[in-house]
């Protein structure tokens, strides 16, 4: 093959390995996030559960309050009855205490809903924090994977940049434009091989004439059909 033919192969070839790191990065960082945002739902799971608790506890503190008086009242209608005057005031007492067994009833009934609702939370929360330590604990574990690996593809990368300006060095300067400006729109697929009589950058295929000239070449040649730079490929020959 023509050596500056051969170096633009290379070169198109590190272009595209190089390239090829970015989405590879991106994975690594995207499968990091999946985590990371678990853990970020299981937390404001966690918080408001704690919030509710807290609610509820309010709530029951408040219910106990306002039983501790209703049964302070009726020790009160109690001792009124024993110094009552009067028919209508003892009516009146009762009446009184009535209204006050069904407040408290009422106050009861609904201390056990709370009650139960704090276990139930309560319950819940143990559940959230105990899935919430498995997954900050996966996701520790991952960050540590996805750094090594994205500092290994980094390291690779930079690798390759290095590889690629010592062979650009060496390039003829001429040819270099030349790739270049077909990379401009061809990107990776600047330098492309011919398989089976055809181009590979834009898959059609090239005249019998030409073919037969491009087989014997050594020059660089560009495909007539869409201007790539095409190379034999070594192992169709093969
Ligand atoms: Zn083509």
């Amino acid at each position: 093959m023509n050596k500056d033919l051969e170096q633009l192969v290379k070169l198109s070839n590190f272009d595209k390995n190089i390239v090829s790191f970015e989405p590879k990065i991106e994975n690594e960082q995207a499968k990091l996030k999946t985590f990371t945002k678990a853990v970020e739902k299981l937390n404001k799971t966690k918080e408001q559960i704690i919030s509710n608790i807290e609610d509820y506890k309010n709530k029951l503190e408040l219910s106990n309050e306002t039983l501790e008086e209703l049964s302070q009242k009726i020790d009160s209608i109690k001792d009124k009855h024993k110094i009552a005057k009067n028919e209508k005031e003892v009516k009146a007492l009762i009446v009184e205490d009535e209204i006050a067994q069904e407040q408290i009833a009422v106050l009861n009934e609904d201390i056990d809903k709370l009650e139960t609702a704090i276990t139930t939370k309560t319950e819940e929360l143990e559940e959230i924090t105990k899935e919430l330590q498995e997954e900050e604990e996966a996701v520790s574990e991952i960050k540590e994977s996805v750094t090594k690996n994205i500092a290994e593809l980094e390291q690779n990368k930079d690798k390759l940049f290095e590889e690629k300006s010592i062979l650009i060095s060496i390039v003829d300067p001429k040819v270099l434009t030349f790739y270049e400006k077909i990379k401009r729109w061809a990107k990776e697929t600047a330098v492309v091989p011919v398989k089976k009589q055809a181009c590979y950058g834009c898959h059609m295929k090239l005249t019998d004439k030409f073919y037969s000239q491009f087989k014997i070449s050594n020059e660089i040649m560009t495909c007539p059909h869409c201007g790539r730079i095409i190379y034999k490929d070594d192992s169709e020959e093969a």
